[in-house]
């Protein structure tokens, strides 16, 4: 309703392998400000009708903020940087690699216009005010889910050192039913992708949610190492993500979770990440890495309680992105579309090695922006920092303890040729039976699942309420 709509117009050359060379749209000449020796190829997925999707008028979930982000992105001039594609939707096959036929089916089915025929189903796929039913929810999974195998596929072609998908990083889908608004999770799917080719894959959350849904899809292997930084205090969405948290079987100590409490702020974050992540790095030795980096952990976030500012949370992309190995970098969570766009486009700049002013570049939805037009606003300050330095220094403790039991592990074997992929698949389903039986009545249980708590908050109009650009 009175959606004001632009078509972006590509640049010519903008799908291609070809890396063109020039001055942006603003003028500015980002070649001569690029940073640091390590130069990667770059891959970015986007598809246009990504951002026109609607969970609903107030569902705090809003895909417009990619179309936000994809302005920004070209308006500064970034597409000059790296190989900007638009990736294929995933197939029904390729997301059965993960999740159930009978999920999988009832996704493809059920529309606003039939689901009243499917109302008996909706408990069975916790379907509601979270996961709601809407227009083109199927297309939309087999658009960011292509777009997350695509890029996977690009990183083990060798054609591509960082391949960024802003659509992917919905970490909460589970194998049988959504869960916090994710449907599909492209995370799963991409690294079943890598592991086709990699040994071992690190997987990084530094959404404020914590990463259950991929951490629950790789908790008995030693293959992927899951890594989440997110607030835990047993009640906050989804619920889990404990410190002892740490993998089951052959997966023991290979999830590592950092629960932190309200109000983190820069130096605390960025020093925590640093210090986990060198550790995590040196003992786990991973070929791939992927990077979900939901924006929902910047201040002030509607549904987030963090105080981090878009250069902090970028901090941690550029630290990664110095290790030099093949990285993805995903999105997720960010409940402020205006500083998620912000951050994501920041972050885009981050992988490219350049730098980009300040002043955000002109696109029709500048008046989103306001009043500073800026590429990094004050977002702390909302809320009260709970993270004592006495916490902190325990946390970071317990973890480096925990990550020194993996270098005396038999498990950790630094083979090249990763076993075969058939076998861990079959090993994955058995291993899955095993971990559902144990965890009946437990709080993973389907019983048990959690919603996230007040996000619709009807007083609390976002940006594009105001401009009525996204209704
Ligand atoms: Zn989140």
């Amino acid at each position: 309703m009175g959606r004001k709509k632009e078509t972006i117009t590509y640049p010519s050359g903008t799908f291609s392998t070809s890396v063109s060379t020039g001055s942006t749209p603003m003028g500015l000449d980002l070649s001569s400000q690029t940073i640091e020796h390590y130069r990667p190829r770059v891959s970015y997925y986007m598809r246009e009708q990504a951002g026109d999707f609607h969970y609903g008028k107030l569902h705090p979930m809003k895909p417009h903020r990619l179309t936000l982000t994809n302005h920004l992105v070209l308006n500064y001039g970034l597409h000059k940087h790296m190989d900007v594609f638009e990736p294929r939707r995933a197939t029904e096959d390729e997301i059965l690699e993960f999740h159930s036929s009978d999920y999988i089916e009832f996704l493809q089915r059920v529309t606003p216009d039939n689901q009243k025929d499917f109302a008996n189903c909706f408990a069975e796929f916790n379907i509601g005010d979270d996961c709601p039913i809407f227009d083109g929810m199927w297309d939309f999974c087999r658009i960011y889910s292509g777009a997350s195998i695509e890029a996977a596929r690009k990183l083990i072609s060798g054609s591509a050192d960082i391949a960024v998908n802003w659509m992917g990083g919905l970490h909460h889908a589970k194998k049988y039913e959504p869960s916090g608004f994710c449907y599909v999770n492209d995370i799963v799917l991409a690294i079943l992708q890598l592991l086709r080719y990699y040994p071992r894959v690190l997987y990084i959350d530094i959404d404020i949610h914590h990463g259950d849904g991929v951490q629950e899809a790789f908790y008995t292997t030693d293959r992927v190492m899951t890594c989440s930084f997110h607030k835990y205090n047993g009640d906050f969405f989804p619920g889990t993500g404990n410190i002892d948290e740490m993998g089951a079987g052959l997966g023991k100590f290979y999830a590592v979770n950092v629960p932190l409490q309200d109000g983190i702020d820069d130096r605390s974050y960025t020093q925590l990440f640093k210090t986990v992540m060198t550790a995590v790095m040196e003992t786990f030795c991973p070929q791939a890495i992927v990077l979900q980096c939901g924006a929902d952990s910047l201040g002030l976030d509607r549904l987030g309680v963090f105080n981090l500012s878009i250069d902090a949370h970028g901090e941690c992309v550029r630290f990664m992105r110095r290790f030099g190995v093949p990285m993805m970098v995903i999105g997720g969570g960010g409940y402020t579309i205006r500083n998620v766009a912000r951050c994501w486009t920041y972050e885009t700049g981050i992988v490219c090695g350049t730098e980009l002013p300040k002043e955000l570049p002109h696109t029709v939805y500048h008046e989103f922006f306001g009043p500073d037009y800026s590429l990094h606003p004050q977002l702390s300050g909302r809320v009260v920092n709970h993270n004592s330095k006495a916490y902190l220094n325990q946390l970071t403790a317990r973890i480096l303890e925990q990550l020194r039991y993996l270098k005396g592990a038999p498990s950790v074997q630094m083979h090249e040729a990763p076993p075969d992929i058939q076998g861990f698949l079959e090993d994955q389903e058995r291993r899955d039976k095993d971990i559902d039986e144990d965890r009946e009545g437990g709080k993973e249980n389907r019983g048990g699942r959690r919603e996230h708590v007040a996000e619709f908050y009807e007083s609390d109009h976002d940006q594009d309420d105001d401009t009525g650009l996204d209704v």
